[in-house]
């Protein structure tokens, strides 16, 4: 008896192949510029990510609006991937599309400030709790930015993170744990130094080795997001957020929550629901409805620390900062995506919206007698192949089976439905319907009956 239960493989191989006969069939334009591209783009895409998609071949997007996407084959589908949460607003929003081409009439780069960039600030304050920002191109930059702010103002060269976490391209967060110890995590392409040098590494939830490792009081920042989200759910467990404050404090280590896709939980993230009160706090992603942007807050004492430093340079070329960072053209898509899209009663449709979502996979699981599992994070759906929801990183990751999360996403792309690529997590946005998350529920039943049979 396998971790995914009674499943013979031969069974998902079988569906797999047949899965991937529909999908070629079904998409023989994409197919055709696949190929093209192949002779112009390394991997064929013009990001490597966009190999990730289930079918053998990536599907070429025409047009992406609302909760839909059709391909250039005229295939439609219900998205619940939404850009990896890029397109949490929903695709291409009225409001930010309005703006955004208002605004790239008028200036979209000048290395000069706009006057949306007090509305943004005022925006992300009033949302986040934290009084100063900064606006990046990305997570990553955001993650990036705060971790040298961190150790610049505290003197220390490390950080810690939570094993198998994801925060974007940064060098230092690509650490694990491998028996005991601290080392690059399998598949990161040219670490540039060891990375135990950089990076202490905990388990999720684990209070004792989280105290023992900033025992040492080297560690400038933790980085972490409040609940993972990048390797399957994982919630924290009750105190432990508690627990993670009181020891930074204690330990003089700078607390960063970063909020990119945890803004799924609600208007403010994670952070405003429960209640944290990080030194820093970092977000991207769907907070300019699709446009890019990123976006550091900081307390006034961190501020104040930063700036205390008279030799850390922050206007030309220290390393924090970017020639497109805080340009036009996005601050004007984040003051609308955050002024008129990312509302309180945008949560107020997504969230119940995502519950649906999810009962209607707990009932599918229970139907079928599945050993999986299903937890939701506000507006975030996750389904995964162990009885009860992760702990922790390892036991998300040991969870895992590419063969089978590959086979659910083709069976729902075949149907029409898009799940995220990276393991099984769905979003919902303004504008998805009722309707799409049935659809999706009726096709994930399907695939359970097939599937256990
Ligand atoms: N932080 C978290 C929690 C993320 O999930 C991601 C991306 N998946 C990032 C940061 C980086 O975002 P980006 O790739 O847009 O820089």
């Amino acid at each position: 008896k396998g971790r995914t239960g009674d499943i013979p493989r031969g069974r998902v191989r079988d569906l797999l192949e047949r899965e991937r006969g529909s999908f070629e069939r079904l998409h023989p334009g994409s197919r055709e510029l696949y190929e093209r591209s192949g002779t112009s783009l390394f991997g064929g895409v013009p990001m490597s990510w966009m190999m990730k998609w289930s079918g053998g071949f990536p599907v070429f997007a025409e047009k992406a609006e609302g909760s839909t996407v059709i391909d250039v084959d005229g295939n439609e589908y219900a998205d619940f991937c939404l850009g990896d949460t890029g397109a949490m607003t929903g695709h291409a929003p009225p409001a930010v599309a309005e703006t955004v081409g208002g605004q790239a009439a008028r200036a979209i780069t000048t290395m000069m400030p706009s006057p949306d960039a007090p509305i943004v600030g005022e925006a992300l304050s009033e949302r986040f709790g934290l009084p100063l920002w900064q606006v990046t191109l990305s997570a990553t930059d955001a993650n990036r930015f705060a971790i040298r702010m961190a150790r610049e103002i505290t003197g220390r060269p490390r950080i810690l993170v939570f094993n198998w976490c994801y925060h974007g391209t940064v060098d230092e967060t690509f650490a694990v744990l491998h028996e005991g110890r601290v080392v690059a995590r399998p598949g990161n392409v040219g670490p540039p130094v060891e990375l135990e040098r950089t990076t202490r590494v905990v388990e999720f939830n684990d209070p004792e080795a989280l105290e023992e490792a900033l025992s040492h009081e080297d560690v400038a920042c933790v980085l972490a997001e409040p609940a993972m989200t990048n390797i399957g759910i994982v919630p924290p467990a009750p105190g432990f957020h508690e627990t993670l404050r009181d020891l930074t404090r204690r330990h003089g280590t700078l607390l960063v929550i970063d909020e990119t896709h945890t803004i799924s939980t609600g208007y403010g993230g994670y952070t405003r629901e429960h209640g944290l009160t990080p030194d820093i706090l970092t977000v991207g992603k769907t907070i300019g409805g699709g446009v890019p942007a990123g976006a550091f807050g900081l307390t006034r004492e961190v501020a104040g620390r930063a700036l205390a430093r008279k030799d850390a340079d922050y206007v030309d070329v220290g390393g924090v900062g970017g020639t497109l960072a805080g340009n036009a053209l996005s601050v004007a898509a984040m003051r609308t995506a955050l002024t008129q899209v990312l509302t309180e009663d945008a949560y107020r449709h997504t969230v119940p919206l995502a519950g649906r979502f999810e009962e209607g996979v707990r009932e599918a699981i229970a139907r079928a007698g599945a050993p999986w599992n299903v937890v939701r994070l506000g507006c975030r759906v996750e389904y995964g192949f162990s009885p009860d929801p992760p702990r922790n990183g390892s036991e998300a990751a040991a969870s895992h089976d590419d063969d089978l999360e590959t086979l659910l996403h083709l069976y729902a792309l075949n149907r029409g439905v898009l799940i995220t690529p990276f393991h099984n997590m769905a979003l919902m946005a303004p504008t998805t319907t009722e309707a799409q998350v049935d659809r999706h529920t009726e096709i994930f039943s399907e695939a359970l009956d097939e599937l256990y049979a």
